[in-house]
């Protein structure tokens, strides 16, 4: 059998979004489900509205979620010789033809069929044009498509597409100033690359039979195209910026990690059985083009959420250290403690950095309802606390969670009645990690100090 050949071919406009990623992860997969190639082509022949930065955005988002490809990039813009070959082979081949229509006449021609509600299309006025043409006019180049017949092709999404010839005018292959055009660049490209499988968002679908035109113009061998559905946002509408980040780069500055991303995008569009979790080499396992959906996702916020707390979960110690900004020295125990308790609290890998300085931030203040029950029989319990603590030492977290027990029983009150006081006293505030957890984070020291720091304040 043939070698799977996929591309990635993005425009770099601006950053690679979640979108793009999604159609190059299909291909990624789609390639090395097969133990094919997946090839990167960056389609830059817009001048003025591709930038360098652009494309370092998108290789730059393409190594953060560790997607990779083969063989060199193919830059557009660098074969643009290559396509003039191209084109000159069709006008000598009677495919293609200069056309001079002006400006004015191809206005005044789309609005008389505008006018009778006709579907604005080029008249074929130059298609065989045997005149003198006009001196003033710099001429385009426009591709013979098939006068009559149906341009057919079998979509392994889709299902059997069809197109009348009719749908299909003599579009332009080349700008009156020469350069050449998207659909005729995007099939030079795909066939002298060797492409074999096209995965693509369907707002591509109408562009298909005009690149049939030009494989069949120059005698290519069609790929397999799929068209897969745009994802949508929560509302039903086409995914777009006000449904929140779309840009790759944006999520990881939002603390999201690229497995949970790839996860997340590989949901929306492809399901295999009712599973959820995927790693990438689970994807690779598991992934084939024909579980590709025929009807449209949703992007889900909570569920990426979700994806990214289990990606969270599973991250190592030494990794997740390394992901983050700020972390005070602490022994191998304290931060595995440390971790866990985070992990379970965290959906995202700022919330995590967020909570982290927070516990290590000496409270500023305290949360007026917690502080109401802060009577002077709690500070008098808290000192007998401190000397308690100040007696012993602990090198475990179960040496705390046993002292804390000792210290209830020995006082004959309930843990209720301690553990709030202590949290106030420790981190000012409801809510957050385990008390015996915290006090072993922070350390004795540190632990005394801030509940000696509540006991000594005036109220
Ligand atoms: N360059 C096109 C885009 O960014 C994609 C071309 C294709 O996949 O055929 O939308």
């Amino acid at each position: 059998m043939k070698k799977v050949v996929t591309r990635f071919a993005p425009s770099p406009t601006g950053h690679l979004h979640i979108g793009g990623l999604r159609t190059a992860l299909f291909n990624y997969l789609h390639a090395k489900a097969h133990g094919g190639e997946f090839r990167l082509r960056i389609e830059d022949t817009d001048q003025a509205r591709n930038s360098e930065a652009a494309t370092k955005a998108i290789l730059q988002a393409f190594n953060w979620v560790g997607l990779q490809y083969d063989k060199e990039v193919i830059y557009q813009s660098r074969r643009l010789e290559l396509y003039q070959e191209y084109i000159q082979k069709l006008i000598n081949e009677g495919k293609a033809y200069y056309c001079y229509m002006s400006k004015e006449e191809l206005d005044a021609l789309r609005q008389e069929q505008e006018r009778n509600k006709q579907t604005p299309r080029y008249d074929n006025r130059y298609r065989d044009f045997t005149g003198t043409p006009p001196s003033d006019v710099q001429p385009v180049v426009r591709i013979k498509a098939p006068l009559s017949g149906v341009i057919t092709f079998e979509d392994g999404v889709k299902g059997f597409m069809q197109f009348q010839a009719s749908e299909v005018d003599d579009f332009i292959i080349a700008r009156s100033d020469g350069t050449p055009t998207y659909n005729f660049v995007v099939a030079i490209d795909d066939a002298l690359m060797g492409i074999t499988d096209v995965i693509r968002g369907d707002d591509h679908l109408s562009n298909t039979p005009k690149q049939i035109v030009v494989y069949q113009a120059l005698g290519f061998e069609i790929p397999k195209f799929y068209h897969v559905p745009m994802i949508l946002g929560s509302d039903g509408a086409k995914l777009s910026k006000r449904h929140g980040a779309m840009s790759v780069m944006e999520y990881k500055e939002l603390g999201y990690l690229p497995e949970a991303l790839l996860n997340f995008l590989v949901r929306l569009g492809w399901s295999y059985q009712n599973d959820e979790i995927f790693s990438l080499k689970d994807m690779l396992e598991k992934f084939d083009a024909k579980d590709l959906n025929t009807s449209p996702s949703c992007f889900n916020q909570e569920k990426f959420l979700w994806l990214n707390q289990h990606y969270l979960k599973e991250t190592p110690t030494q990794k997740l250290e390394s992901l983050l900004n700020i972390l005070p020295p602490l022994q191998n125990a304290q931060k595995e403690v440390l971790f866990q308790e985070l992990k379970n609290r965290s959906q995202t890998l700022i919330e995590f950095q967020n909570q982290c300085t927070e516990i290590f931030t000496n409270p500023q203040n305290y949360e007026e309802k917690m502080l109401k029950k802060y009577t002077p029989e709690i500070k008098d319990l808290l000192e007998k606390f401190i000397t308690f603590l100040q007696e012993r030492e602990f090198s475990s977290l179960i040496q705390i969670q046993e002292s804390l027990h000792e210290f209830c029983e020995t006082m004959q009150i309930k843990a209720g009645t301690l553990m709030p006081n202590l949290r106030l006293a420790l981190f000012g505030k409801p809510g957050g990690i385990g008390i015996a957890e915290g006090i072993f984070i922070l350390g004795k020291q540190t632990s005394l100090q801030r509940i000696q720091q509540l006991t000594t304040k005036t109220h």
